[in-house]
């Protein structure tokens, strides 16, 4: 395989050149290849979809764990929905504060490919004592869960095949029922440009369930066509306005390096272009 084509939309592809193939076979639940690009690093694909890439990784991963991290006051217990390449879960552990860190992954086969080839990105976060890994159905795992969470982060596929449920009023509707009070819950929201419904429709059920529903934008280069957006819902409305100092301490405070996160990025990403503005309403 000479080049790797992703199939975006009946219209737009994109190809990452493809040096060596590492891995290529079924999981049980998706298609999974592992390989390598000279300018990407190791690239993860699900069912023909780019997951994640070792170059920008970094963008999605520490704004997916950390604007939620660090807006909350003093998060003990997060859970994280899919997320199977371990990226989020290491960059959520770098936490000081977070007792433990479930993570609910449908597909055992992406996190032995995560063991397998991705230990520069998970750094062995599966075998943090404080890591919480159980094999489920996220959606599952909300309904029936007596356990309850400060932070809710849906790493997940798109709204298609098994991830598809993850989208769902249903779903969102049982992640607050797993919420502590103040709790906050961001999800994977796609590329506005691309995917503009599906945004929409989000922030909506979270506005029939939570005071506040919104969205914040990061650039992922591998998430092709633009900014991506990620959801946001809370029932404490002032957590999206968690002052930059306040912000600035807290980072201060848990001592960790990023490569895209800052205490000015996160609340910058609240601040939406038009065309997104319009999507969230
Ligand atoms: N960062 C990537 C992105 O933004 O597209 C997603 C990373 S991660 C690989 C997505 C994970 O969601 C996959 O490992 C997939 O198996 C998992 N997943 C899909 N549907 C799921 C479900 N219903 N419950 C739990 N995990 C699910």
């Amino acid at each position: 395989m000479d080049w790797f084509t992703e199939i975006l939309h009946a219209d737009l592809a994109q190809q990452l050149k493809v040096k060596q193939v590492l891995y290529e076979g079924g999981t049980g639940f998706q298609t999974a290849r592992v390989f390598l690009n000279d300018r990407l690093g190791k690239v993860l694909v699900l069912d023909d979809v780019v997951q994640t890439t070792m170059a920008d990784e970094f963008v999605y991963h520490e704004m997916m764990a950390h604007v939620p991290l660090f807006a909350h006051p003093a998060p003990k217990r997060a859970l994280i929905i899919g997320g199977g390449d371990g990226g989020l879960l290491e960059e959520a552990l770098k936490h000081p504060g977070l007792e433990q860190v479930t993570i609910v992954e449908l597909d055992p086969g992406v996190v032995e490919l995560a063991k397998a080839y991705f230990h520069e990105l998970n750094q062995g976060a599966f075998d943090n004592p404080r890591a919480n890994l159980i094999i489920g159905d996220g959606a599952k795992f909300v309904a029936e869960t007596e356990d309850r969470f400060d932070v809710v982060m849906v790493d997940s596929t798109d709204p298609h095949g098994p991830g598809e449920i993850l989208f769902s009023e249903a779903f969102y509707r049982n992640c607050k029922r797993c919420m502590t009070p103040g709790g906050i819950l961001v999800t994977q929201n796609g590329v506005p440009f691309l995917q503009p419904e599906e945004l929409t429709q989000s922030i909506e059920r979270f506005r029939a369930l939570f005071n506040e529903g919104a969205a914040y934008v990061i650039t992922v280069p591998t998430y092709a066509f633009g900014m991506m957006a990620l959801g946001w819902a809370t029932d404490d409305a002032a957590l999206r306005q968690t002052p930059l100092s306040l912000l600035e301490k807290r980072f201060a405070k848990a001592g960790f390096d990023t490569q895209y996160y800052t205490p000015e990025v996160h609340r910058a990403a609240f601040a939406l272009p038009m065309y997104v503005k319009r999507l969230v309403g």
